[in-house]
């Protein structure tokens, strides 16, 4: 594990978490996710540390409400957020991260768009991301 660093674009939200360095993130076809282009990389909640931008961090919640879609009120960036799939975790966006650590990166497919069925058990499983 190390860490990496990342945050939105203006920089008011700044964050670290702590990941191989090559990691493996998941590209969601969900409504939400298509639209924003967002890549996952998904990690329990003890992994992950807000630096700052929580005063500008605004939520957006659809359809269950358990996702909370948190993004900076400045820039507009998502740059992390909770997942419905992990909602004791943090998704971080990959594209959000500071350059400069991540080795490599394995993009695999996730089917949000069928969520019930891509997660029968009704949440993901936290793999060695
Ligand atoms: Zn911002």
């Amino acid at each position: 594990m190390i860490k990496h660093t990342g945050g939105c674009h203006c920089g008011r939200v700044r964050f670290e978490v702590l990941a191989p360095a090559a990691i493996r993130v998941t590209e969601c076809n969900c409504s939400i996710c298509s639209k924003s282009g967002y890549l996952h990389l998904i990690v329990p909640a003890d992994r992950f540390t807000l630096l700052s931008g929580r005063d500008v961090l605004t939520s957006y919640s659809f359809n269950t409400g358990i996702a909370k879609h948190l993004f900076c009120a400045v820039c507009g960036i998502k740059s992390f957020y909770v997942p419905r799939s992990h909602p004791d975790g943090f998704s971080v966006n990959a594209r959000c991260l500071d350059e400069g650590t991540v080795e490599d990166m394995t993009i695999v497919q996730t089917n949000g768009r069928e969520w019930e069925k891509q997660y029968p058990a009704g949440r993901g499983e936290f793999r060695d991301a």
